[in-house]
């Protein structure tokens, strides 16, 4: 599949930044969990259906510059599918089995999906380690898709995918914001390897998209790298997906 990242106008993202800060917890359900347990969506196939199959050719005759919900859902369908064949084949590479995350799931409520028995909150998006599913407020990511640019979804997808990829590989560091920096250089990995291997094509403004998008999750510059939940600067969080993103998996520490 051949995937073009479209141009998408941009605007103020100072509204952003307030929505994006919310995302402190982007993974949840630790190894403490009970694993195997069942995502528990009360609308599982709601509006906004982004794990449903790919429609080949969409994405190529697609109209840019415009950020409707279905090119949204689209571009998640999109990202998701990237991740999967990028993740299987590094798997295969090195003889082993992989298995794909088993749903991104979409909602729109408050507690509409738990995670381990923890209900997640709007304006987030996160990997459920305990059910092994991405899970995200559609509303808050289509207005994140709307302020930034679709490159938008291709980071956030990328990154709850990494989350999923550590959770495999038993990666579990002792401080969140190295399990976060770690998870946006795979991200980064993923889209530069993807973009290098012509998985996906980027259009100019693309690269800016995700400068931008990086700019707006940072932490509070107050906030201390210790602290539970911490993401990272910023410039660190930047530093750390283009190290990925030109780089490879080589610059994520993943042995
Ligand atoms: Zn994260």
């Amino acid at each position: 599949m051949t995937t073009r990242v479209g141009r998408r106008p941009r605007s103020s993202l100072a509204g952003l930044v307030v929505a994006l800060v919310a995302a402190a917890g982007c993974v949840v359900g630790g190894v403490s969990e009970p694993e195997g347990q069942e995502p528990a969506p009360q609308r599982p196939d709601g509006p906004a259906s982004p794990d449903g199959p790919a429609s080949p050719g969409a994405a190529q005759t697609r109209a840019d510059g415009t950020t409707s919900v279905e090119e949204f859902q689209q571009d998640v369908t999109d990202a998701k599918a990237i991740a999967e064949r990028y993740w299987a084949a590094q798997f295969r590479a090195s003889g082993e089995r992989f298995r794909p995350i088993r749903r991104v799931i979409p909602y729109q409520r408050a507690g509409e999906v738990a995670c381990g028995g923890q209900p997640l909150p709007r304006n987030n998006a996160v990997y459920c380690s305990a059910g092994d599913f991405i899970a995200y407020d559609v509303n808050w990511s289509v207005g994140a898709f709307r302020q930034v640019g679709d490159a938008f979804v291709f980071y956030l997808l990328g990154h709850e995918y990494a989350h999923g990829i550590q959770a495999r590989l038993g990666i579990r560091y002792s401080y969140t914001i190295q399990q976060e920096l770690q998870a946006d250089c795979m991200a980064g990995a993923y889209l530069g390897d993807s973009v290098r291997s012509k998985a996906l094509r980027l259009d100019d403004g693309d690269l800016d998209e995700f400068r931008e998008g990086l700019l707006a999750v940072g932490d509070d510059p107050d906030q201390p790298w210790f602290a539970e939940g911490s993401h990272g600067t910023a410039e660190q969080r930047t530093e750390s997906f283009f190290r990925g993103y030109e780089r490879s998996l080589e610059a994520c520490g993943l042995t």
